[in-house]
């Protein structure tokens, strides 16, 4: 695999359209590289005004076929794809999650993590509740069930009062579908119309694919239901400060989404004008590790006048697994997904744009890929920050130890790359690119300041200063 972050969860919901199961499986197709654990749909109502629903692992094309799709009737469905940032990857733990409870029937699907979790885990278990996953997002579930409010948008809003950290939840009842974004805005949620029904998905690119029409974003903190009387908006958290991920524009959504607002495309473009700026050297071609670095790329060409060529050309076609020749070929893992182009490499002083480097395992081998292709020198550039702190909101990020950045100096992480020079983008050039909102991101991971505090014992995962230190190199670390 190549050494990214990993998404955290894409949701879906629609409601008011005769095939509301088959719009939430398309939905879910495209929010596909927001995880690729597991797959689910709850869909109603049916008959007896109940919610249905089918979960699997794997990829939403494996999960659901004709058949499972026509077994989740309804003119309302809600969806999610999961890449496990906290609980195991089992299939209990799939979203969404259905539960009957005093409220009805509720089926919940979530995107983010909750700092507070095991904390509440503890005292729910503490009163007698017996929890059926290891997900933070049962919580919300107990909550919910346990709340004296009497109809379930109160009930939402009494038991996400209790809760602390990143989610954008998509919710279905029998007669009604909710969303809310918590008050800090962590995860997109997106709201549109396709004809007379309603839609919310993670990001704009699942519209695009159904025919629905973005309107706006929710607004941090806000939490629409959608019923047979329409759309209706409320507030009812206090007002925090907002933390939208910046990584969302870095590498995690799809750049034909438009994500807390903005074009992902044009940012992540931006990103790569700006690194252009701070850090251009003389080079012949521009060329990116794909797909990660092409719009970055693209921006560092144009600011430099360089020309941009696909050095590198990925194989789309790699499953999850295969089977390795017993005899070790060097790099075969990264060869298998990446190719180099010879005639475009040989002889040519390149620029490697990618978007980040997280253990720089795979970032190595293919600065060696190129030069074994022939290319002079290699200058390697990377579209944001060093990447030195773990995500608690709902990414995937290695322990504090397991990142290059936070253990090793600028000049340490060049020689393991095997790079003729290294830069990363500055933190105040990255925000001078996100136009409207720069006061409003979350850059926790790259710069170890939390907005919303975690437990202690979370924070062991982060034992490690917060500078780039002096250390030995990764070469000598790995011996
Ligand atoms: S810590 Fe990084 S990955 Fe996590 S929410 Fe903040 S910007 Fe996003």
């Amino acid at each position: 695999m190549f050494d990214k972050l990993h998404e955290e969860c894409g949701v879906f919901g629609i409601f008011g359209h005769p095939e509301a199961a088959k719009m939430a499986y398309l939905g879910l197709y495209a929010l596909q590289h927001r995880g690729q654990e597991s797959a689910g749909i709850a869909a109603g109502p049916n008959g007896g005004d109940r919610l249905a629903v089918h979960r699997g692992m794997g990829y939403v094309a494996d999960v659901f076929g004709q058949s499972e799709l026509e077994r989740l009737p309804g003119q309302m469905a809600v969806g999610h794809v999961r890449y496990s940032t906290a609980g195991a990857s089992k299939l209990v733990n799939a979203q969404p999650i259905l539960i009957d409870c005093s409220h009805g029937q509720l089926a919940l699907c979530h995107n983010g993590n909750l700092v507070n979790a095991s904390e509440l885990r503890d005292e729910l278990v503490g009163e007698g509740a017996i929890f059926q996953t290891s997900s933070d997002s049962e919580v919300i579930l107990h909550l919910y069930a346990r709340s004296k409010e009497h109809r379930p948008e109160q009930a939402l809003i009494a038991s996400l009062a209790r809760v602390r950290g990143a989610y954008s939840l998509v919710l279905a009842t029998s007669d009604r579908l909710m969303a809310v974004r918590d008050p800090h805005g962590f995860r997109p949620l997106a709201l549109g119309r396709l004809g007379g029904a309603v839609v919310v998905a993670s990001e704009t690119c699942a519209m695009d694919l159904i025919g629905a029409t973005w309107e706006r974003d929710l607004e941090p903190g806000e939490l629409v239901v959608v019923d047979a009387d329409g759309v209706h908006s409320h507030k009812p958290f206090p007002p925090a400060r907002h933390a939208f991920c910046i990584f969302e524009h870095v590498y995690f959504a799809r750049p034909d989404s438009y994500v807390f607002g903005e074009s992902v495309n044009e940012i992540r473009t931006a990103f790569g004008r700006q690194l252009a700026r701070e850090s251009a050297v003389g080079a012949d071609v521009v060329v990116p590790v794909p797909d990660s670095g092409v719009c970055a790329a693209t921006g560092f060409a144009e600011e430099t006048g360089l020309p941009l060529r696909i050095g590198l050309i990925r194989n789309h076609y790699v499953g999850r697994t295969f089977i390795e020749p017993q005899q070790s070929i060097r790099h075969f893992g990264v060869k298998v997904k990446l190719n180099p182009v010879r005639s475009i490499l040989e002889g040519k002083r390149v620029v490697l744009v990618d978007d980040s480097i997280v253990r720089g395992t795979t970032s190595r081998k293919i600065v060696r890929m190129i030069k074994a292709a022939g290319a002079t020198e290699v200058h390697v550039r990377i579209s944001c920050p060093p990447t030195i702190s773990p995500c608690f909101y709902g990414v995937d990020t290695p322990r504090r130890s397991e990142l290059i950045a936070a253990t090793h100096t600028l000049e340490e992480i060049r020689k393991y790359l095997d790079a003729d020079s290294l830069r990363y983008l500055s933190l105040e050039g990255m925000l001078s690119a996100v136009n409207s909102h720069r006061g409003h991101y979350c850059t926790s991971c790259y710069t170890g300041h939390y907005p919303v505090p975690f437990p202690r014992e979370q924070g062991t995962r982060a034992p490690l200063p917060l500078q780039l230190v002096n250390r030995r190199s990764p070469d000598e670390e790995s011996r």
